[in-house]
């Protein structure tokens, strides 16, 4: 066994091209493989046995938890009965039929169609191809600019790419920066003015925005892009009043509004969609890792029904929808969507997230929001972030270089637990599977405290 493993370990660092790794240290050998082998629950192991809780779901999108049965027979039987077969030309099978209609009935209201992909990158292409072809049908051809954030995560593609406003996903690629603009992060811990309360911030906010939309010319504006809570960004909750603010803005110049839910739909903050959470109206809604809780890789776009309407005219006009995907609605993963939404109301998985997020953050807090080096402890539903600042009073942050969060997050693992060490800010992520019981939670509590106090 051990023999396997060190060979498949020399196998990996020569063979396979990890995403999202640094390439020197991984193919060198100065860190790590692990070589994870099963799961149960909230809990991994590896194939040498030793078991962690997985405190952040995989990527966030293990929300049933691991080892659950239900969907691993549907996906064997859809497997069985018929592993493929293309959505093209009007092409469906029962569960894809099902899956759309189980989206529409839990998606907010006014949304009547659903688009499937494969991940949350290509949805959101998919949202981009679908602003342009709107505003193109609408006789607005100028209409093509999308805002994102700073901060905001919508995946790795060449346009995801830009939409996302994180350097590191930037670094060396050249993605293009036209017709992607970035506005500022919703990230109240962060704001520059400290006297001002959270809906002061929001209103800055929504000001910028809007001197935005100004200076680019309204007619040129087509898009605005946001996580209903920034994710990969650190886990930042909106401020007070931020989203009413924000969709004034865009109401007033007539811009849609894009929900990227890739991490917040199916239950994550307590409410099936953040949207409703948080009282966004979306045009687009982006979905995926929940929809199968990563059982097989599915995304979709949740068109709204006053968007389908144009869309339609346009394929009146223009012929039938010049995009698709191979595997789009492939049978496997929507099969695997099915057993998983059924599965998440069964276990009654998005009021547990609320309840045991709210009493996870609480104890995380009580744990470690008083060390000299805890700036904040935030989050909403099953999402929690910790921020280590080097002087708390005086808002000094740690200098990049001296990685701390990764070294707490390091620490947390070796001590059975993953947290996530988010890629901007030295800031310790929790998005568990939303099965987290009390009694792990309590767990997870314990060893972040040990794990802060080892590196401090
Ligand atoms: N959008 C959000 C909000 C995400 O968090 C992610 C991934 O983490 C994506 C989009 C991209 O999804 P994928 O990695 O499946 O392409």
């Amino acid at each position: 066994m051990l023999d396997q493993s060190n060979e498949l370990a020399a196998w990996d660092r020569d063979h396979f091209f990890h995403p999202s790794t640094h390439m020197g240290t991984h193919a060198r050998g100065e860190s790590p493989t692990r070589i994870m082998a099963g799961g149960e629950g909230v809990t991994v192991w590896d194939n040498n046995g030793r078991k962690s809780i997985d405190a952040f779901a995989g990527l966030y999108c293990v929300n049933v938890g691991y080892g659950r049965q239900k969907i691993s027979d549907a996906i064997a039987t859809q497997a069985k009965n018929l592993a493929y077969y293309h959505a093209y030309v009007g092409h469906g099978t029962e569960a894809s039929i099902t899956l759309a209609k189980m989206i529409i009935d839990r998606a907010p209201k006014g949304m009547s169609r659903v688009y499937f992909g494969l991940s949350g990158s290509d949805a959101n292409e998919t949202n981009i191809k679908l602003i342009w072809y709107y505003n193109n049908v609408l006789g607005r051809p100028e209409k093509k600019k999308i805002i994102s954030r700073w901060r905001g995560y919508h995946g790795s593609g060449v346009m995801t790419g830009s939409l996302t406003g994180l350097d590191l996903f930037h670094n060396a690629f050249d993605l293009p920066r036209a017709p992607i603009l970035h506005t500022e992060a919703p990230y109240y811990f962060r704001r520059v003015d400290r006297s001002m309360s959270e809906e002061q911030f929001s209103q800055h906010c929504a000001d910028k925005l809007e001197e935005m939309i100004l200076a680019e010319g309204p007619e040129t504006v087509a898009a605005f892009i946001g996580e209903p809570i920034l994710g990969t960004g650190g886990i930042v909750p909106p401020p007070a009043g931020y989203w009413e603010k924000i969709q004034a803005v865009l109401k007033k110049y007539d811009v849609l509004l894009v929900a990227d839910e890739v991490v917040t739909g199916f239950g994550r903050l307590g409410t099936m969609f953040g949207s409703d959470h948080y009282g966004m109206k979306p045009d687009l809604i982006t979905i995926a890792k929940g929809l199968t809780s990563a059982y097989a890789p599915l995304s979709g776009v949740i068109v709204a029904d006053k968007m389908w309407q144009v869309l339609v005219q346009g394929s009146d006009k223009l012929g039938s929808l010049g995009h698709g995907w191979t595997y789009s609605a492939h049978p496997i993963c929507v099969a695997a969507g099915v057993a998983n939404l059924e599965l998440i109301d069964e276990m009654d998985l998005v009021r547990n997230a609320g309840e045991t997020g709210v009493y996870f953050r609480a104890e995380l807090a009580k744990a470690v929001g008083g060390h000299k080096h805890v700036g904040e402890v935030r989050g909403d539903g099953m999402l929690a972030a910790v921020e280590f600042v080097k002087d708390r009073d005086d808002r000094v942050f740690f200098d990049a270089s001296l990685k701390i969060g990764p070294q707490i997050a390091t620490a947390l693992a070796a001590s059975g637990v993953i947290g996530r060490a988010m890629p901007q800010g030295d800031i310790l992520g929790f998005a568990p599977p939303l099965c987290l019981t009390r009694e792990e939670a309590d767990i997870v509590v314990a060893k972040t405290a040990d794990a802060v106090n080892s590196v401090f």
